[in-house]
């Protein structure tokens, strides 16, 4: 069955994003903690896909090792997934662009590895300051990239953006059928 990664730097809103998608509370831990996913966990939704949740990286207090370690690790698993139809990469909405993220992106496109950008915690910004956010991301990103990735703005805690990522989704996946 087809499977989507979910993936962001440490903090980034993944797992409150995961209990929002999966509409389950307890499901992912979240915590106020960075560094707090440690191992991949498999979520399968509506019995037709696999929601992947990767460890969170760029967690600044862990050693080179363990960088290396992470690295290997989500390599490993990108290598493998050949049930992947997307990855989607998670950015906290108010930040910049931030180098470890688009580097992220960078390595996707190498290696073929569609994705979609989720930003998150949209309730903390005004509309205004959000779509100046994603202005400064398509600036920076219409450098790489031909066109600007397929987007989604998020809230969790407002339960902002779950229907619209849930449906691309679903249409992801009647495509595969079609094929
Ligand atoms: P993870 O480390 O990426 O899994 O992040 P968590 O889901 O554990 O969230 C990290 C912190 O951000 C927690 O304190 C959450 O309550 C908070 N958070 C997550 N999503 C949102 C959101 O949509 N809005 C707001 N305001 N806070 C959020």
């Amino acid at each position: 069955i087809p499977e989507y990664a979910f993936i962001g730097r440490s903090n980034v809103g993944k797992s409150s994003l995961i209990n929002m998608l999966t509409s389950r509370k307890s499901l992912a831990k979240t915590s106020g903690r960075p560094g707090k996913t440690q191992l991949i966990n498999h979520f399968i939704i509506n019995d037709n896909w696999y929601l992947v949740d990767l460890p969170g990286y760029g967690y600044a207090r862990v050693s080179k090792t363990s960088k290396k370690t992470f690295q290997k690790f989500i390599t490993q698993y990108f290598a493998l997934r050949e049930q992947l139809v997307s990855a989607f990469v998670l950015v906290d909405i108010r930040h910049n662009p931030q180098p470890i993220d688009l580097e992220f992106m960078q390595w996707l496109g190498e290696h073929g590895i569609p994705f979609s950008i989720i930003f998150t915690k949209a309730d903390k910004l005004k509309p205004k300051a959000i779509d100046n956010h994603i202005e400064s991301y398509k600036n920076v990103l219409l450098e790489t990239w031909e066109e600007m990735p397929n987007y989604f703005i998020t809230s969790s805690s407002k339960n902002i953006g779950k229907e619209d990522v849930l449906e691309y989704i679903d249409s992801l996946n009647s495509n595969m059928i079609l094929d």
